[in-house]
Parts: C-alpha cells; structure tokens; sequence
C-alpha cells in the first residue's frame, strides 16, 4: 500500500462530540463570526469511477486504497434524520455529493426520503457518468437540481483529467437527459487548473451559452484549490477567476450580476446580449469565508465546519448511542457557535501542506 494513505486514515479519525449538558435552544445560533447555517453538503459515498488528477489523484487512490467498508456509512435513515436536525437548526438546502453520488445504492430511495422534508431545497453535484440512465428516476424521486461536473470539451483534455478514460459525450448525454428530466437549468462545475485546461475555458463558455433555441447552462469557473493533502496543489497552478472573466468577455462581453441569495459563493457575470450568465468561484484569490454557511456531513457521519478542516466532530456516535433528536440539536448548536473557521483567509504555503481531510470523503 502506498504510504501516503496513512496521514489520510489518521485524519479520518472524529473527535467525539459531547452530547450532554447542552441544552437546546430550538432557535438557529450564529458562529463566531456572526454567520448561520444554511447549506448541508452530505457525501453519500467516498467512492468514485473517476480519478481526478485534482481529487483523486491515482497514486494515492490506487487499488488498495482503503475505502470505508458498508458498515461504516450512515444509512438512509440516520441520514434522513440528522438532515431534519439540520433543517431544525436554519439549514434551507441539501446537497448529495460524494465521490459519486450516483454510485450509491438506491440512490432515489434516499432522495424520496429527504425530498419528504418540508421546506427544503435537494440538489445533487455529479461527474455524470450514470446521470444519462438516472435523470429521469432522480427528478421522479424528487430531486430538483443537479450541478455536473466537466472540465474540457474536448476528448483529450477531458480523458486526462478524469483519468479513466472517460469520454466527454457520456457527460454531454447526461447532461440533455437531465434537461429532458426537467432538472434545468443545470450548473456545470469546470475546475481550472493552469497547465492542464485553461485552453477549455472559452470553447466551455460557448458551447453553454445559450442559443435562441435553448435557455443554456451556467458554467461555473471553479479556481484549483488545496483541499486534500493529495493532489500536490501549486499555487502557481492557481488561474485567478479575474483572469476567466477577462477572457471570456473579450471575446463575449460580460457584465457583473447580483447574487442570488447572501453568500452565494459564485460570482455571477450575464452576457450582455442576454445569452445566460457564468459563474466564478474564487475560493484561492477572494475568499469568501465572512459569509460562508456550509456545513459537512462525511460519508461515516463526521461533522467538518471547513471544507479544508483537519478533523470532524463524530455525529455517527450520537446517533448510534441512541440520543435523542433534542440533545444532538443542542451538541450541533453548541459546535457550530464554537466555529470560526476561515481557512481561506488565512492559506498560506504553509496551510496548503497541512493534513486536510480529502474532498472525495466530505464533498465538494
Ligand atoms: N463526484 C462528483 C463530481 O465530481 O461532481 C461530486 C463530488 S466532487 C468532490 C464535487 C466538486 O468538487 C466537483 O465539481 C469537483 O470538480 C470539485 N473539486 C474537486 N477537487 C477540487 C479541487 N482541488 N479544486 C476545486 N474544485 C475541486
Ligand atoms: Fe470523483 Fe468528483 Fe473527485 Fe472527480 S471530482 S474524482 S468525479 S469525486
Ligand atoms: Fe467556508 Fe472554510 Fe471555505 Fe472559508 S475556507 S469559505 S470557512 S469552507
């Protein structure tokens, strides 16, 4: 086994949450920083068909690689009910993602369960690979968006990035069946990583603009992050969201838009002859931690406040040791108003080479 796993295990490791003594308010509590909780992102697997060079890179997510084993993931019902804790505590929208969410197991039965939930907003971030058999059986079950995930159009780039192989016109299926589905408009999610795709950047924003005849996409310029302790980042391998803008609206002028909602991480930008809009994410260059309000749930049930956390807090055990819905409310209460993360204010060379827990097993 490739010795660079074992940091990723030891980081794997929760630290207990203490259930008693707290008591719950039933009102959501702010962090720190004056900030609430609003988005849950739940990964339903660590497991993936893809090899990302920028999330899974194959040298440590070899054949041995030690995935959690079925025991260790929080089933449907532990992770319906922890999302209606959630939702108790102020969170509006749930997001499966993974690994692949797609690879799940009865993946719609999950999304009936908490699209029961009221009030709450279901989305899904997948590679897509299994979205063109599914579209259908996921709107049907009740999901309501779903954000894909494509780094080129271009066969070479795109297999070289996935590193399987995998062909750019499964994705671009997936992604019309989806539109049938009625799970438009969809948002896709292009990391750029300088060296490797920034050529991608200008045929992507063309091919999703949209035409007369279709409402388009909205591609999103993700930059290249350090999450992980993997995927050997760079900052030099960084392309600021400054420099998409300015590219794509030399070529198609462009011009700032409003967010949708208070902490919307995506900086909107609508073409000026009203061919639909991008989206920048600029987590590298314009951090957005003042107002970030999302919250982690990994695949085993840990609870991590920052995507570029070193340790989670264990849900898991809670649940299992039969507390009741009140207590663990009051120990979420307790640990979110204990927050103050913002990594991305503070990366550094120094915080780019520190253990984080890996983006495959608390979702991007
Ligand atoms: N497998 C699904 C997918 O790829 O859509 C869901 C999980 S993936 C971890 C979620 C998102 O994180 C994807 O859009 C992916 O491109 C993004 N991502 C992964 N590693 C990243 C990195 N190092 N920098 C920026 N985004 C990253
Ligand atoms: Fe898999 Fe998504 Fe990571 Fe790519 S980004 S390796 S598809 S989890
Ligand atoms: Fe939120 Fe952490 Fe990202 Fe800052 S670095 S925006 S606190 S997840």
């Amino acid at each position: 086994m490739n010795d660079r796993v074992i940091p990723l295990l030891d980081a794997r490791r929760a630290a207990p949450i203490r259930a008693a003594g707290a008591a719950d308010s039933g009102e959501p509590v702010a962090d720190t920083r004056g900030r609430y909780m609003r988005d849950l992102r739940i990964s339903i697997t660590d497991r993936c068909n893809f090899r990302c060079v920028y999330c899974m890179p194959k040298t440590v997510f070899g054949r041995d690689y030690p995935f959690l084993p079925r025991s260790e993931l929080l089933s449907f019902e532990e992770i319906t009910r922890i999302a209606r804790i959630f939702v108790a505590q102020g969170v509006t929208k749930v997001r499966l993602t993974g690994g692949e969410p797609l690879l799940r197991h009865d993946v719609e039965r999950l999304i009936e369960m908490l699209a029961a939930i009221p009030g709450l907003e279901l989305t899904l971030t997948t590679n897509a690979s299994l979205l063109a058999k599914k579209a259908r059986s996921l709107r049907d079950a009740g999901l309501q968006r779903v954000t894909v995930s494509l780094d080129a159009l271009d066969d070479p780039t795109f297999r070289r990035m996935n590193d399987v192989d995998f062909p750019v016109a499964q994705v671009l299926e997936g992604i019309a069946a989806a539109e049938a589905a009625g799970l438009a408009p969809i948002k896709i999610n292009m990391v750029v990583k300088r060296g490797t795709n920034e050529h991608a950047i200008l045929p992507m924003a063309r091919h999703f603009r949209a035409s007369l005849s279709s409402t388009g996409h909205i591609v999103r310029f993700i930059e290249y992050m350090d999450v992980g302790s993997s995927n050997g980042w760079k900052l030099d391998e960084v392309m600021p969201s400054a420099e998409v803008v300015k590219l794509i609206g030399a070529e198609m002028p462009l011009a700032a838009i409003g967010p949708n909602y208070p902490g919307e991480v995506a900086e909107r930008w609508r073409y000026q002859d009203g061919g639909g809009e991008i989206g920048v994410i600029s987590s590298v260059t314009q951090a957005f931690c003042s107002s970030c309000t999302r919250v982690r749930l990994s695949t085993d049930g840990s609870l991590y406040t920052c995507l570029f956390a070193e340790r989670g807090h264990d849900l898991r055990a809670l649940l299992r040791a039969g507390q009741s819905d009140a207590k663990i409310s009051a120990a979420l209460g307790a640990l979110w108003s204990a927050r103050s993360d913002n990594y991305s204010e503070q990366r550094s060379v120094e915080t780019a080479a520190l253990k984080k827990i890996e983006m495959s097993y608390i979702g991007g």
